[in-house]
């Protein structure tokens, strides 16, 4: 097989509106980082991607009200339970106000995550919905990153005010987890019968992840329809089990970046594609949402992710006008410019 003249062929057929088949995805992601086709690919599931969603990019803000040692016991995540430095605590409510005003001050929030360990106390998450909902502008969505939870459950945040919810099937779920990837899903179905919007993402990837791993865990996303893709790379946590694999570089996350937009071209629930962490080149390879975040991240060593990992609304924004988006897309679907004032003020 010519590869320049097969990856032509796939792209050239998404411009005209057919999204490449799994076979092609994984094609594509087997493509060498450095390649002719691997930048060609990226740049066409750029303009694709800026053609879908207008040239409209998302901002997300995420806060991790609580840190604990986790019994999800993730092997890539500095909260796993065999492996964690880090304490049970709880920010206290005052605080997730503060955090909370920080990222809607502006009103150019899309939504506002709210992050919690796998296990998690539902009714100190609902109380935080309700006093969150109450604080911020009517515009700002809220979506939870919990742990596994039933239809019951999902019918009350629903009906506390929450949009949305981030769930995945990682990578090696059930593997480099302790948790049931058919409990993860069935939590996916119920995100979905609840009538939530349903956020998914190919993570945390790592240089060990095989692309037909990748395609497989990128297609449930796809098949279940969800509201949002996304790809993550594992960031190296050097207490970490997996550790010793090692990280992969932001170019070769982009490349992951432009098979999954690509591959959810036609998905009509898809409404927008993100790249975590955010950086500016999965922004100019078809994703168009980066997350600001703050307070506990599983991707980080310090209790306080703002000011070390996790950027700033600031440093989201002025990403968003730099990778070439016109305008910011707010959770009651209204728009602003986004200009070199707008973004650096
Ligand atoms: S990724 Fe989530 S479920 Fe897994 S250990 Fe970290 S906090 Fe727990």
């Amino acid at each position: 097989m010519n590869i320049q003249q097969e990856v032509m062929r796939i792209v050239f057929r998404a411009q005209e509106g057919t999204a490449p088949t799994q076979e092609e995805c994984a094609f594509l992601l087997d493509l060498p980082e450095a390649s002719f086709e691997a930048g060609f690919l990226k740049v066409a599931a750029d303009s694709i991607s800026r053609a879908k969603f207008r040239n409209q990019g998302i901002l997300l803000g995420q806060i991790g009200i609580e840190t604990a040692p986790c019994p999800g016991g993730c092997k890539f995540c500095s909260f796993g339970e065999d492996h964690t430095k880090f304490a049970k605590s709880q920010m206290p409510d005052d605080e997730i106000l503060r955090r909370a005003m920080e990222f809607t001050v502006r009103g150019d929030l899309f939504a506002l995550f709210l992050m919690t360990m796998h296990e998690f106390n539902f009714d100190h998450l609902l109380r935080v919905v309700a006093m969150v909902k109450k604080a911020v502008p009517q515009q700002v969505q809220i979506v939870v990153n919990i742990g596994d939870f039933d239809r019951v459950k999902a019918d009350e945040l629903r009906a506390s005010g929450v949009n949305g919810a981030y769930h995945v099937l990682r990578l090696r779920e059930g593997i480099d987890t302790k948790l049931s990837p058919e409990m993860r899903v069935a939590t996916i179905q119920t995100i979905r019968d609840a009538g939530l919007d349903f956020y998914y993402c190919c993570e945390p990837i790592g240089p060990e992840h095989t692309a037909q791993e990748m395609v497989d865990q990128i297609f449930v996303g796809i098949e279940m329809g969800c509201f949002q893709h996304a790809a993550m790379r594992r960031v190296f946590v050097p207490s970490s089990p997996l550790a010793h694999h090692g990280q992969i570089t932001e170019r070769r996350l982009a490349q992951v970046v432009a098979v999954v937009s690509l591959a959810t071209m036609n998905v009509t629930e898809t409404q927008s594609i993100a790249v975590h962490e955010p950086n500016l080149l999965g922004l100019v390879a078809g994703a168009n949402t980066v997350y600001a975040e703050t307070g506990a991240n599983p991707r980080d060593t310090a209790a306080e992710t703002s000011g070390h990992r996790g950027l700033d609304m600031h440093a989201c924004r002025e990403m968003l006008y730099e990778a070439g988006f016109d305008s910011l897309l707010f959770g009651d679907r209204t728009t602003q410019q986004l200009n070199h004032i707008s973004a650096s003020m």
